[in-house]
């Protein structure tokens, strides 16, 4: 499984295809991207192999944009199939998710988030998490990087997570628990993955999270590095 993600100037999509058959090695039965464009997320995934995702999203979507986050799926938590592959959505439609990892209390927070009006379209943890997220940040009226914060402090498991907001496209929020995490920093660009071999060709500058660090990652700023649990985050 891997996770493959870009913030920048260049295109993403060859970034993330070539970056996720490098992470091939770690193995995984599907696979996924989602780009964003002119105020839309561009998404399509697969079971198979990542030849199959090129195939698959050359057709069915425009590959254009300069943020996205792409996916390699070890199903842990539903079979696997198209849609339990990743991204997932929000039910908004404003967030997606890439996640590596389980997260163990799924079940009660799937329950609770029912109960609040969710709904569900596949059968993984991973999607649990991205509503929790969405319902945080809709209940506190705070920003993706807090919400995050707040949904992880929730939340029982292991991850690697990457999200971002279609409202706000100029930001990444990311965040490591037990799975590997690591941004490349360029010029003007970010890149992140589940190791440095995606981003190696761009950029020898990486930062590797530790377990309980999450980045706030924005478009021409400084990453902002923080504890899921305990730090302050604006
Ligand atoms: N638990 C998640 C799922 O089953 C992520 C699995 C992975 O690490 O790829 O969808």
């Amino acid at each position: 499984c891997g996770i493959v993600g870009y913030l920048g100037h260049r295109e993403a999509y060859p970034i993330i295809i070539k970056g996720l058959q490098r992470l091939e090695y770690r193995g995984y039965d599907s696979a996924g991207v989602a780009l964003y464009h002119d105020g839309q997320i561009q998404l399509s995934k697969t079971k198979g192999k990542v030849d199959d995702l090129q195939k698959k999203s050359k057709a069915e979507i425009s590959t254009q944009g300069t943020l996205g986050i792409g996916h390699t799926r070890w199903a842990t938590h539903g079979v696997p199939n198209d849609v339990n592959s990743h991204p997932h959505y929000s039910n908004s439609g404003n967030l997606v998710i890439i996640h590596n990892g389980i997260i163990e209390n799924y079940e009660a927070i799937k329950q609770e988030l029912k109960n609040r009006g969710y709904v569900f379209h596949s059968d993984t943890d991973t999607e649990v998490l991205v509503n929790l997220i969405e319902e945080v940040k809709k209940q506190e009226d705070v920003k993706l990087g807090k919400a995050v914060q707040i949904a992880l402090n929730q939340v029982v498991g292991a991850y690697a997570i990457a999200v971002f907001d279609k409202e706000k496209p100029d930001e990444v929020v990311v965040a490591k628990l037990g799975s590997p995490l690591a941004i490349g920093i360029g010029e003007d660009e970010y890149f992140i993955a589940s190791d440095a071999s995606p981003f190696i060709e761009f950029t020898k500058n990486a930062v590797y999270l530790e377990d309980e660090e999450m980045a706030i990652i924005r478009r021409g700023k400084e990453i902002k590095l923080r504890k899921i649990k305990g730090d302050h985050i604006a």
